[in-house]
């Protein structure tokens, strides 16, 4: 037997109705001719996918097609588990950086001591409810800080908004990558390492709730971890969640705001998580500030155009031109997005094209705005 057939098998693959919807969402098969998910799907059912077929890396494991396939078939999986037989083989991705992220993820399952929390400029504590998973931006901010785009401010803003609200989270030198990109890379070993790690580190601390400000580790502590450990004996929150509830709550409120805005919808946070009414309900309650929608948005919205640290090309810059572009249309100034990663791929090319829309996370932008008592 050969290795697809039981990747076919379990993403049910076979109920393909050669429909083609699939590429004609696609944001990458609009601006390639030669990616299409629905001819790797079809090659794998007929023509056996060969492992080393370059376009299975092209993927942005976005979920726009998976979102509207009429046969069910989640596409993003299907690539991830092609991924981790290929690399097994020998066959990878191009890594983006010349690899700098993947040896930061893979040094994170060795035993290494890192000092990664002298950010801290609030309270913090060693014994809490509440445990505080940073993820890469400590390390953002080093690589990416040429192109304007680092992101640890993002960690003092959510640990400042915790402090506000009443929590003095746990935050950990000990704390490991989440495993992300490994998975997405194909290299399922090295995220269960890492997995593991982060997953022995939270228990031990006693903490019952883990609150991220990062899409990508929310949902791979929410649905990979899960599914590979079972029950994490821990509760998964991103931080948009937790500030809604606090502004329904009263315990939240801000400053008036005189500008206009419009919202990019992570994927992993969007149409893998289904988190879309969070952080609009958090945007509109800020008084003064008007929120446009771009014209694909919530289910239909368009990625960032780079996915875990691989791939990015010149696809990628016209994606992220294509949805600059469409942010623009709105009439806003600025892009808000729940993700740091966005932020970085957006920043990179308004940098390197020096387009006149900004973007912002929307951690910052209610860190800036919250009433502070
Ligand atoms: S949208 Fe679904 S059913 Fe249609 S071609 Fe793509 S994978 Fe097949
Ligand atoms: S997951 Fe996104 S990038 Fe990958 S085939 Fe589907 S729509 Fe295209
Ligand atoms: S778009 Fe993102 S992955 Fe690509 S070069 Fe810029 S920062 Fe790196």
């Amino acid at each position: 037997m050969n290795v697809i057939d039981p990747i076919v098998q379990k993403t049910k693959t076979y109920f393909c109705l050669d429909c083609g919807v699939c590429t004609g969402s696609c944001p990458v098969s609009r601006v390639s001719d030669t990616f299409s998910p629905r001819l790797i799907v079809e090659r794998s059912l007929y023509e056996l996918e060969k492992l080393n077929d370059e376009t299975i890396w092209a993927c942005l494991t976005c979920a726009r097609c998976s979102e509207r396939c009429p046969a069910s078939i989640n596409f993003p999986e299907f690539i991830r588990l092609i991924r981790d037989e290929a690399q097994k083989t020998g066959f990878h991705g191009v890594p983006a950086h010349n690899g700098m992220l993947q040896t930061i993820m893979a040094m994170h399952s060795k035993e290494i001591h890192q000092n990664r929390i002298s950010w801290v400029d609030g309270k913090v504590s060693e014994h809490s409810d509440t445990f505080y998973f940073v993820g890469c931006r400590p390390y953002f901010d080093v690589i990416f800080r040429d192109i304007k785009a680092g992101s640890i401010q993002g960690a003092r803003n959510t640990l400042r908004l915790l402090n506000l609200v009443g929590v003095e989270p746990i935050v950990s030198n000990e704390e490991r990558c989440c495993g992300h990109d490994a998975l997405w890379n194909g290299n399922l070993d090295l995220f269960k390492t890492l997995a593991r790690r982060n997953i022995d580190l939270i228990r031990s601390s006693g903490a019952r709730q883990v609150v991220f400000s990062c899409p990508e580790g929310y949902h791979t502590f929410k649905h990979y971890y899960s599914q590979y450990f079972g029950d994490l004996e821990f509760e998964v929150v991103h931080i948009v969640e937790l500030l809604s509830r606090k502004i329904k709550e009263n315990s939240l409120s801000f400053n008036p705001l005189d500008e206009t805005v419009t919202y990019q919808d992570p994927c992993r946070l969007g149409r893998m998580a289904g988190i879309y009414d969070a952080p609009r309900e958090i945007i509109r309650s800020i008084p003064g500030i008007t929120f446009n929608e771009m014209e694909r948005n919530r289910e239909n919205a368009v990625c960032c155009g780079a996915s875990a640290w691989q791939s990015c090309s010149g696809y990628s810059k016209a994606i992220q031109l294509d949805r600059l572009k469409e942010a623009g249309a709105t009439g806003a100034g600025t892009v808000i997005t729940s993700c740091p990663k966005c932020a970085i791929h957006f920043n990179c090319t308004i940098n390197a094209f020096e387009l006149e829309v900004r973007t912002k996370e929307l951690l910052d932008l209610v860190a800036e705005q919250a009433v502070i008592p």
